[in-house]
């Protein structure tokens, strides 16, 4: 069971990457308050270690392409909230998980962010799929969740910003991702709101190792078919977006 979850860390949460080449809106030098650095989950060309492309969407898909589709949107200026520095890093970027942790304590961000996509075990996704798309199992394999953690060095913040974060995502018609407490054994700390503590051995890299307030946002599960068409559409997309903005926004106001 833990060989089975650490390989679906790897393949998803924690293939968490980025590189320089690329970065949309950097140029300033940090810190700055009320500033944000958005990385893209994973890489487009990953050469080693614990890199990868993300998880496989039910048809298929990579997952790297779903999070680049929401970090362009945040890139575009009317997609920012006025008064907030944005930095965005494309997966295309194919910055490694260490270059991401680095870059991200150079740069000391406000806020730092991480967009992924989520699946779901092998053999869960195995059983479902013999029993097609019309499978009640789906109903387990759904929704979004929001990762913090308790070992972070600003604990605190980032477990503020989750809670806002998961809140704007249920406001925004989202549903909650209970499959990794309950498959998984995860630490759920809200189910109303998917927020999970990533202690171990349910660790994550980037949540250890990043100074500044940070959070993973698994904005929904590309393994389930019916949800990889609507997490396809822009329509969902500007949804995530919005939700992501309006919890910035409350964020900083939170901490001026
Ligand atoms: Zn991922």
């Amino acid at each position: 069971m833990q060989r089975r979850i650490i390989r679906a860390l790897l393949r998803c949460l924690s293939g968490l990457a980025l590189v320089a080449a690329g970065l949309y809106g950097a140029g300033e030098p940090g810190p700055s308050p009320r500033s944000v650095l958005i990385f893209s989950g994973h890489m487009a060309n990953p050469t080693n270690g614990p890199d990868t492309r993300g998880a496989a969407s039910f048809k298929g898909r990579l997952e790297y392409e779903f999070n680049d589709a929401i970090t362009a949107l945040l890139a575009q200026p009317s997609n920012q909230i006025p008064g907030v520095t944005y930095e965005l890093v494309p997966a295309t970027s194919n910055m490694s998980l260490k270059a991401r942790v680095a870059y991200a304590n150079q740069r000391q961000p406000g806020l730092y962010l991480e967009i992924h996509h989520d699946s779901a075990q092998p053999d869960d996704l195995a059983k479902a799929r013999s029993e097609g798309v019309g499978s009640e199992r789906w109903l387990q394999m759904r929704g979004f969740s929001v990762h913090y953690s308790e070992r972070s060095a600003r604990a605190r913040q980032s477990e503020t910003f989750a809670g806002l974060l998961g809140t704007e995502m249920i406001v925004r018609g989202g549903v909650p991702n209970l499959y990794h407490a309950d498959r998984e054994g995860m630490r759920c700390t809200d189910r109303k709101r998917a927020i999970y503590d990533r202690i171990p051995p349910h660790g994550l890299f980037v949540l250890y190792q990043i100074k500044s307030p940070c959070v993973v946002l698994e904005c929904g599960t590309l393994a389930n078919p019916q949800e990889e068409i609507e997490l396809s559409t822009v329509e969902r997309q500007r949804l995530i977006v919005a939700a992501i903005n309006q919890a910035i926004q409350k964020f900083f106001g939170s901490t001026e």
